[in-house]
């Protein structure tokens, strides 16, 4: 097997807690398996409208997908009529995305590029940016958390807006992670669950019940309140940060918050 192939934490896991990492986590394999863990038809019923509708709210029409993945986000906002570019660090969750998206009719506008340095190959100004499905999560350092937001802003045009999602690690790092929070776009075949969790790391352990693979995921347990420091502090002018979709909610409930920013 190639490197590629399969996961290397060494020989303590817990240790990785670097930022530069995550292009060795999504190998062949576990980009493969990924459209299990996000069964795309029930992620679509779950999150709804969301977001198509925040962004026809603000009038945006050109939007960049920064964490492209497999291509969800991409393709549904190419279907509901935005003009999207996506781009992603990973070259194998690019290859699948663009497979994704031929599958569906769709040629995705790919671009592999690392949040840090996201002007260097990004050109132009979009209305909207979107950061989804628990990504920002795998930068590892303050550092690189300013840098990548400060990219994003610079890339948006004078009053676009930034959406932007993370678990609830409030809520896991304060209570626990509760056996009836389910990952709100897992398929069936499919168990997560935080295998280790700590100030500096949450590792997430990824169980694939049909073939019994399994794959982990090292991240950075974002507070949500400190997310909202940092938008603030890059020059996001007006956070608003929704729980599951919700307006209002208590603190402990979301699974997920999702950010939404407003550069003017
Ligand atoms: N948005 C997709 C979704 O919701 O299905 C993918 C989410 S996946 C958890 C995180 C994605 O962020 C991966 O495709 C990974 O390659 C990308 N990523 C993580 N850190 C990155 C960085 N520093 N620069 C660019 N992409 C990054």
């Amino acid at each position: 097997m190639s490197a590629m192939n399969e996961q290397d934490f060494g020989a303590d896991p817990t240790k990785v807690r670097d930022t530069d990492h995550y292009t060795e986590e999504y190998v062949d394999g576990f980009v493969d398996k990924w459209d299990d863990l996000i069964d795309w038809d029930s992620r679509a019923q779950s999150e709804g409208d969301f977001f198509i509708q925040e962004l026809k709210k603000r009038g945006a029409k050109r939007v960049l997908d920064v964490a492209t993945g497999t291509g969800f986000h991409s393709v549904r906002l190419r279907e509901a009529g935005f003009e999207v570019v996506s781009a992603d660090g990973s070259a194998e969750m690019l290859a699948k995305a663009f497979e994704n998206g031929r599958k569906r009719g769709h040629i995705l506008r790919t671009v592999q590029v690392d949040w840090r340095w996201l002007n260097q190959d990004i050109h132009g100004h979009y209305d909207a940016i979107i950061c989804l499905g628990n990504s920002f999560t795998h930068l590892f350092n303050e550092r690189d958390r300013r840098k990548a937001l400060a990219e994003f802003y610079s890339a948006l045009r004078h009053d676009g807006v930034l959406i932007l999602d993370q678990r609830n690690y409030d809520g896991i790092l304060d209570v626990g992670y509760g056996s009836s929070h389910t990952y709100y776009y897992c398929g069936d075949s499919v168990s997560v669950y935080p295998e280790h969790v700590d100030d500096g790391l949450a590792r997430f352990r990824y169980d694939f019940q049909d073939d019994g693979s399994t794959y982990y995921l090292n991240m950075f347990p974002l507070r949500k309140e400190y997310t909202r420091r940092l938008m603030h502090e890059v020059g996001f002018q007006q956070i608003e940060t929704y729980g599951d979709f919700e307006e209002t909610y208590r603190d402990e409930d979301p699974d997920f918050f999702i950010h939404v920013a407003e550069k003017a």
